[in-house]
């Protein structure tokens, strides 16, 4: 049986500060969301803080203490650990981006702002930290090269996965999905331009840096890798440091990008077409190992009275009221998109449609109770959810029978009244006709 996840511990920030009810205002509205927010006015406080998933500078006014985005390297060096630094600017000046820009600020921010924006920027910020470690393949065909920058990757913290022969370099890129590729090759029968094209040829791997060893250094073959699609082209005497960091920026912009692809803006979930790839891919997974696997449509109850009495801007805040209790509550290995505007699917591997009912019907229970708020108005909202597993669905089944058979769980449980969850019937599996 899967009992309810215990909620997961709040994110921790530091509001830095020079101007404490300025601060605090910006605190108060970051505790509202969840957040734990420790206010600091010193610098020297930062040492005291541990397990910051950022610090948020929030400065008075562009003479004040914190005003100058180049006291970002003091407030750096005055962390154990690195964290992501989040800078609210007084103004929208372009001295100011800049000074930030340069000062390796990780985020930037002018007030005005929504708070819902500032929320956003910190979970992305927050987000990038609990990323797992790159993991990069890296082929050269001499062993003694390879083991230099697995070396070099290692002691950036990343991990490599070794490859010395190219003729099997597409079906390790298909086996192992790594972040980046790194190539040292350079035989009479291929070099690494030559492999960058065989990779780019693939449009499955149109996304993946490539990084190419390289001494030469004739302008016309520096001009031929990057027609061939090398992202960086290193020849030595480049030093080690410079090959991991070349590999960390890569990694980082194509996993934010893959994220703004795969992501819904408004709740940070999966967005409608990444989920479905994800349910194509667990099935696959889950028919493999022989595990179940259980999927679940989750729609609010009459939402569009939420919207008409309240305006849509509440019925915003209570679409991603749902989304953070169904983050909080779910394990971690679930994973959850808005399908559409106020419609949920939740994937639940290694999951009977029982138990992951039982689940969802415990979150349902507590959602029922979480104060909503407009203006000074407190209210409460329910959500429907249907139910259906790998079993239900039977061998041949496709997602969409999947999606079908949650989806008809859910008109049943909206039928019977809404605020309950539904499981889906036995023998309902295959399509008619
Ligand atoms: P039921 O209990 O049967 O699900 O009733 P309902 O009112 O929730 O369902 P219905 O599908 O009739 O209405 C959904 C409404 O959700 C209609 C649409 O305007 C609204 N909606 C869709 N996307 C968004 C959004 O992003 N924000 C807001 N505020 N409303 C949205
Ligand atoms: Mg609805
Ligand atoms: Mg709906």
């Amino acid at each position: 049986m899967q009992f309810l996840e215990a909620p997961k511990p709040a994110r921790r920030i530091c509001l830095l500060g020079d101007n404490a009810l300025l601060a605090r205002d910006t605190a108060l509205q970051l505790r509202a969301s969840g957040y734990d927010v420790t206010v600091a006015t010193q610098l020297e406080q930062l040492a005291t803080l541990g397990g910051l998933c950022c610090i948020v500078v929030d400065p008075a006014s562009r003479g004040s203490r914190f005003g100058d985005p180049a006291r970002a390297g003091a407030i750096r060096a005055q962390c154990a650990a690195p964290v992501p630094i989040l800078w609210l600017a007084p103004l929208d000046k372009f001295d100011a981006r800049l000074a930030a820009a340069r000062a390796g600020v990780d985020g930037f921010l002018a007030r005005p702002f929504d708070v819902d924006d500032l929320k956003a920027r910190i979970e992305t910020l927050a987000q990038r930290l609990e990323q797992p470690p790159c993991r990069v393949l890296v082929v050269a065909s001499d062993a003694a090269r390879l083991d230099g920058i697995e070396g070099a990757l290692a002691q950036a913290g990343m991990e490599a996965l070794r490859l010395h022969k190219p003729l099997e370099l597409i079906a390790t890129l298909s086996r192992h999905h790594p972040d980046a590729i790194v190539i040292d090759v350079d035989t009479p029968a291929c070099n690494g331009v030559d492999l960058a094209m065989l990779i780019r040829q693939d449009p499955a791997f149109l996304d993946l840096p490539v990084l190419v060893l390289s001494d030469d250094r004739d302008p016309a073959a520096r001009r031929r890798a990057v027609a061939a699609g090398v992202d960086d082209l290193l020849a030595p005497p480049d030093t080690r440091a410079d090959l991991a960091l070349a590999v960390m920026m890569r990694v980082e912009r194509s996993r934010a990008l893959r994220s703004l692809i795969m992501r819904d803006g408004m709740t940070g979930l999966y967005n409608h077409v990444s989920i479905k790839e994800q349910l194509l891919r667990e099935m696959a997974r889950s028919r493999r190992d022989g595990s179940p696997l259980a999927l679940a449509m989750v729609d609010l109850d009459f939402f569009k009275k939420i919207n008409d009495t309240y305006g849509h801007q509440v019925g915003d805040q209570v679409i991603r009221a749902i989304a953070h209790i169904l983050q909080q509550r779910l394990r971690h290995g679930d994973l959850i998109g808005r399908y559409g505007g106020e419609e949920f699917a939740v994937i639940m591997p290694g999951t009977s449609a029982a138990a992951a009912a039982h689940v969802l019907d415990d979150i349902r229970a507590l959602f029922a109770t979480v104060r909503l708020k407009a203006d000074e108005t407190v209210f409460h909202a329910t959500f429907s959810a249907g139910v259906a597993d790998l079993d239900v669905a039977g061998g041949g089944a496709d997602p969409a029978d999947l999606f079908r058979l949650a989806d008809e769980a859910l008109y049943e449980a909206k039928h019977a009244g809404r605020n309950r969850v539904a499981l889906a019937r036995a023998g309902a599996g295959r399509a008619q006709g």
